[in-house]
């Protein structure tokens, strides 16, 4: 049976089991979930820079490519992609001795690392603020009421009594990736802690503008077209304060769709008055699949709706899935479902 632990900060005898593990480890894995987001780019290079400072050994593996707006940050030629450097991403692993899991909260998360990751010999430790985290890690600090990944790895370096030595460099990754999964906090999931360790990343030497600038006013004029088809595709049901967005293969080629274009659009669609609910649904011809992204606002859980029918998951206001059907009977299916979630939808 599972065990859900659920604490603001890391518990001290947990505190004391990572700091042991460190102590014992030569060669410390880092990895966060395929299709890293700016949380999971900045909370592994948040950590890798705070091991570095500790003197030792740590090693960044990605899944697989992230977006171009999050590869300005401090450490990010030092990453080794599993899919584009996997020789070297296997080397490191059949070595590694400690693996911390970020940002996500089961290993089918990572895509093809899943198998070697299961095939280690390594202690795990998993930090992470996704709900129905597995039990895989020999220290689970789980915590789905935290902003971010980033801002616990902000609290375990705390933890450590360690929070003084914070380098610009941790500052920096700590901050985009609690920017990025707060919606420039705005989410209801920023606290006032969130506001006092943004504070005091600045204070160590983030600079908050110049990474808002990095990540957000970075686009392309491709990018910029994308997001005007996308926003014509926009279809509104009022009847079930549901907005979606649908993006074909086709549409995406048209504009030299990159890695991340598409970050952000899903959010859209709340941005009408009385929409709660919002979708997009975007063509992946190459995995024969269509990647959904739902966000809600308020108490419906697209976590639970994501995974009762999309085959994914995430938290209560932000979710992701997948279809392996066309476009067009996806977004039939989910019409439909629409119907069922109607009384929720309208509470
Ligand atoms: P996004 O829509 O931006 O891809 O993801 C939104 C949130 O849902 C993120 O926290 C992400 O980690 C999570 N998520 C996205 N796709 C999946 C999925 O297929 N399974 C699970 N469990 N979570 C997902
Ligand atoms: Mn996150």
């Amino acid at each position: 049976m599972l065990y859900y632990r659920i604490f603001a900060r890391m518990n001290s005898a947990d505190v004391a089991k990572v700091w042991e593990l460190l102590s014992q480890s030569n060669n410390i894995l880092i990895v966060p979930h395929k299709n890293p987001d700016g949380d999971a780019i900045g909370s592994t290079l948040g950590l890798f820079h705070f091991l570095k400072l500790l003197g030792k050994t740590a090693q960044v593996i990605v899944p697989n490519d992230y977006p171009k707006f999050l590869k300005w940050m401090p450490g990010t030629d030092g990453i080794l992609n599993f899919e584009k450097h996997n020789t070297q991403a296997q080397e490191y692993l059949a070595k590694t001795d400690l693996i911390f899991t970020l940002d996500f909260n089961h290993l089918s998360r990572t895509g093809q690392m899943e198998q070697f990751l299961e095939g280690s010999n390594a202690k795990f430790v998993m930090i992470d603020h996704h709900q129905q985290p597995d039990d895989y890690a020999v220290v689970t600090y789980s915590d789905v009421s935290m902003s971010s990944t980033c801002e616990m790895v902000y609290n375990t370096i705390e933890a450590f009594g360690e929070s003084e030595r914070i380098t610009p460099e941790i500052a920096t990754c700590l901050y985009t990736g609690i920017m990025t999964d707060t919606g420039s906090f705005k989410f209801s999931s920023t606290t006032s802690r969130t506001h006092r360790v943004v504070a005091e990343l600045i204070d160590k030497g983030a600079q908050n503008m110049w990474i808002h600038q990095q990540v957000f006013d970075t686009n392309s004029p491709a990018r910029l077209h994308l997001l005007g088809t996308a926003l014509k595709n926009l279809t509104i049901l009022n009847t079930y304060r549901t907005a979606y967005i649908t993006l074909s293969q086709e549409e995406l080629d048209r504009h030299q769709y990159g890695k991340g274009d598409t970050e952000g659009f899903v959010n859209y669609g709340l941005t009408l008055e009385h929409i709660i609910f919002a979708a997009i649904f975007i063509e992946n011809k190459e995995e024969g699949i269509i990647k959904i992204s739902f966000r809600s606002m308020g108490n419906f859980s697209v976590n639970e709706f994501a995974r009762a029918h999309f085959n994914g998951g995430g938290h209560t206001n932000a979710a992701g899935g997948r279809s392996t059907s066309s476009m067009d009977e996806t977004v039939q299916r989910f019409e439909r479902l629409l119907k069922e979630y109607k009384n929720q939808l309208l509470a």
